[in-house]
């Protein structure tokens, strides 16, 4: 049926709000690239959103740290505060901040996070309300908490789906089990898309369409921005390239297939090798980084190897999905170019050229805080209006 003009501009302004309430903040220009529609049409219909007050616009600094930053915009919020909560394996984070997504206080504990999901979401619950108390927040002011986890969650059921992934989590309704905890229902995600989606809307990817996140830590995983949207899968596994077979009769892996990629490019792994090549164990075993070995030809040999293998695996996801950016991070991104240039060897090698000639290989500028900050985005674009 042929459309009016003003319903054409209605159908425009419902479908600018919603990739706007996606995810937040967004310039003109990735409202556009993100809707497909023109940029005039953007402009004109985001100058009705401000004249409403539905939108606000604020500078915001440019991540990427290329060009001028550029007026970026947001949907209006009621005030009030939200919670993000990111899960690792070995500890809890959460931070409590406003409705514009301006952290307030945050906090985080060390813990065996697969040995018992019971105890987790507990400790993760104590942490949430010792963050309100210092603040002074009373919890009927936090209006959505999100929460990132190292596993699959299925999108339909909330249930963490995988047995041989969080073995200790398998059943589990992470987002019931820790609302009853919180008193609301709360928002979860895998935490590598989590930090995806951190990336895209605050980090290295705030100008690009298409990104994979590669959580590179005791386990691999991969968190996708298509067409400037979180994808998730048909049943929230998109992205488990960890257990990937990268070496035929290799060592076993927690999956229980032998020679998956984290059970050769695992951070711990990596560790075992720098240590038997005689570098000194970490300082601290919690503090996995490599930073302090950044330099060392030995270890660089090492590291650019791990990276080697990540992009070997790398090269068949840009075949197949032919994203602009690759953000990688967790632990084994501190190695710093040697893991770079080792992901971007294999991509020349083993990628498209169209693809391994146009792709940006970075390290996340987010760092440990992506899955963190991508909770709060998550819990921002999911608070009521
Ligand atoms: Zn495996």
């Amino acid at each position: 049926m042929p459309t009016t003009p003003n319903q054409r501009i209605e159908r425009s302004r419902r479908t600018i709000l919603d990739a706007l309430n996606q995810s937040f903040p967004a310039t003109r220009q990735e409202l556009s690239r993100r809707t497909g529609l023109a940029p005039s049409t953007v402009a004109g219909i985001v100058r009705g959103l401000l004249a409403e007050g539905l939108v606000h616009e604020h500078e915001a600094a440019d991540h990427a740290g290329r060009g001028r930053p550029s007026a970026r915009l947001s949907p209006r919020r009621p005030p009030g505060h939200i919670v993000g909560i990111d899960f690792g394996h070995t500890h809890i984070s959460a931070a409590l901040a406003t409705t514009a997504q301006e952290i307030v206080t945050e906090g985080r504990v060390r813990l065996d996070v697969d040995a018992s999901a019971g105890n987790a979401l507990d400790q993760a619950a104590i942490l949430v309300a010792g963050l309100l108390d210092r603040a002074g927040v009373p919890a009927g002011s936090v209006r959505r908490t999100a929460a990132g986890i190292p596993g699959p969650i299925n999108q339909r059921t909330g249930r963490i789906q995988s047995a041989t992934i969080l073995a200790g989590w398998a059943g589990v309704r992470p987002g019931r089990e820790l609302g009853a905890r919180l008193g609301d229902e709360v928002v979860i995600a895998n935490d590598a898309e989590l930090a995806a989606l951190a990336e895209h809307t605050h980090g290295a990817g705030q100008n690009v369409s298409d990104l994979i996140y590669v959580k590179a830590s005791h386990g691999i995983g991969a968190g996708l921005i298509l067409a400037g949207r979180r994808y998730t899968g048909a049943y929230g596994a998109s992205g488990e390239i960890g257990h990937t077979l990268v070496q035929e009769g290799g060592s076993q892996c927690r999956c229980g297939q032998r020679g998956c990629l984290e059970s050769v490019v695992s951070i711990g792994e990596v560790w075992r090798q720098l240590t038997a090549a005689g570098l000194p164990s970490p300082d601290h075993p919690e503090d996995l980084s490599l930073d302090a070995l950044v330099g060392d030809p030995v270890a660089a040999r090492i590291v650019a190897d791990a990276g080697r293998r990540l992009g070997r695996v790398l090269s068949d996801l840009c075949n197949a999905l032919d994203p602009a950016m690759l953000v990688i991070g967790g632990e084994l991104a501190t190695g710093g170019d040697a893991l770079l240039e080792g992901i971007r060897e294999s991509l020349r090698r083993f990628a498209q050229p169209a693809i391994s000639d146009r792709v940006q290989v970075r390290s996340s500028p987010l760092g440990h805080r992506a899955a963190l900050v991508g909770a709060l985005t998550l819990a921002a674009a999911e608070s009521p209006l």
